[in-house]
């Protein structure tokens, strides 16, 4: 059985290993697109940009493992099309025979027209290129300016404090990562920042950025810049699925087990929109621990099990002296009650989110102790 995967990041080396290791012994290709070997994103807005972590240490596997599981990864290629009635994927002049086929072309920053067009100096975080220039602007002297409060922009700018760079982040929403948090523990992460010296711009419009890197905003302030970061989102890297003629709406969909509609042909990762067993809907997960936990699943998919994947969405930030850890999703639908443990104010607290009794999320900041506790929690009602 030929596998292909398409996508060289952590959902594609988790599923390579994932093949060898459940004893999968004929051709496993890897088509990633990046020039280098399959690494993992969170440190490139953490420890690397702080200066703490090498970026070589964000590498899955090293380049051996590849070789001595006589795993084909081709670095800096792109998969130009699939024909499922073939049965092959095209690369270049090469045309690849599958059986099984996943994809796990992740996510690409969305872009502002605004910002890419101004001449000034802008930059996104993506790639491990991006996070090595970033952190080349930070300093004393400097004045960043990050649009858009979300995950990208208050890791960038907890880095960008340590090293006493200016930092102004304007986030068009009342709080940052308000969507994800609700007002009551997004408002912590907004004590926090304020705290360390950010200012920070909400309910803020951008309307122009000039060639020397002024940001105007809606409210009529001119704020100078040396670089204007651009977080606003990603979008999921769905075309060649839906070049493919498979279903794709917002991701790649997928059935409980990570099948699309053409069930030799799987996706995982931040691409996959999938009907979640669980929740009850469909989710697409933009996160880490998803890539892996699903990279394996579609692999263990892909030899046989007939599993649906049910895991829960979990995700952690690390910004100055707050870890956190977030298990559940709120979804649509919303929720109807938070309840906090412990005392905010102290550094260290659990939220839980509730909707009519159930709890729908849960997560804890500086207390590492709490992760399973919540993750058993989430989906049982609070009050019983
Ligand atoms: P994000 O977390 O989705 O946040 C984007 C933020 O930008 C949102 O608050 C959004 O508000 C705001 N925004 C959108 N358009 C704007 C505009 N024109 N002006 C000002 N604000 C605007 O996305 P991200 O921070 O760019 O992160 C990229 C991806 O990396 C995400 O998938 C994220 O999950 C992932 N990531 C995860 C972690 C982690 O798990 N710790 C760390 C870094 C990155 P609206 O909601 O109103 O659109």
């Amino acid at each position: 059985m030929n596998i292909v995967i398409v996508g060289g990041g952590l959902a594609a080396a988790k599923a390579a290993v994932e093949l060898r290791e459940g004893g999968h012994s004929d051709s496993v290709v890897v088509l990633a697109g990046e020039d280098h070997l399959p690494y993992e994103r969170p440190p490139l807005s953490k420890g690397v940009l702080l200066g703490q972590a090498d970026p070589d240490s964000a590498t899955v596997l090293d380049k051996d493992w590849y070789a001595d599981h006589d795993v084909d990864l081709r670095t800096a290629t792109t998969a130009d099309a699939i024909d499922l009635e073939a049965g092959t994927v095209h690369a270049g002049d090469d045309v690849l025979p599958f059986d099984r086929l996943l994809l796990a072309t992740g996510s690409r920053p969305r872009h502002l027209r605004m910002a890419d067009e101004s001449g000034a100096p802008v930059a996104y975080l993506r790639t491990l290129e991006d996070s090595r220039l970033l952190k080349e602007s930070f300093g004393a002297e400097n004045r960043l300016i990050i649009i858009g409060g979300g995950w990208i922009g208050l890791e960038v700018a907890a880095a960008a404090r340590a090293a006493d760079t200016h930092v102004t982040i304007v986030e068009s929403l009342e709080l940052p990562l308000l969507r994800v948090l609700g007002p009551e523990v997004a408002a912590h992460f907004a004590d926090l920042h304020r705290a360390h010296g950010v200012d920070l711009r909400l309910s803020a419009q951008v309307t122009g950025i000039d060639s020397d890197g002024t940001v105007h905003l809606a409210d009529g302030s001119a704020l100078a810049s040396d670089l204007v970061v651009v977080g606003v989102g990603v979008e999921p890297v769905d075309d060649l699925a839906r070049q493919a003629g498979l279903d794709v709406d917002n991701g790649v969909l997928v059935d409980e087990l990570l099948r699309t509609s053409d069930p030799r042909v799987l996706a995982a990762g931040d691409v996959a929109n999938q009907q979640h067993p669980v929740l009850g809907r469909r989710i697409r997960v933009e996160h880490w621990d998803t890539a892996i936990e699903q990279g394996r699943h579609a692999a263990r998919v892909m030899l046989g099990l007939d599993a649906a994947y049910d895991r829960l969405p979990y995700f952690f930030t690390d910004q100055y002296d707050l870890g956190m850890e977030y298990v559940g999703s709120i979804g649509p639908d919303g929720y109807t009650d938070v309840q906090i443990e412990g005392e905010p104010a102290s550094g260290a607290f659990r939220a839980y989110w509730l909707r009519d009794g159930l709890v729908v999320a849960g997560m804890h900041v500086n207390d590492w102790d709490a992760t399973e506790e919540i993750r058993a929690r989430v989906g049982t009602r609070a009050d019983h």
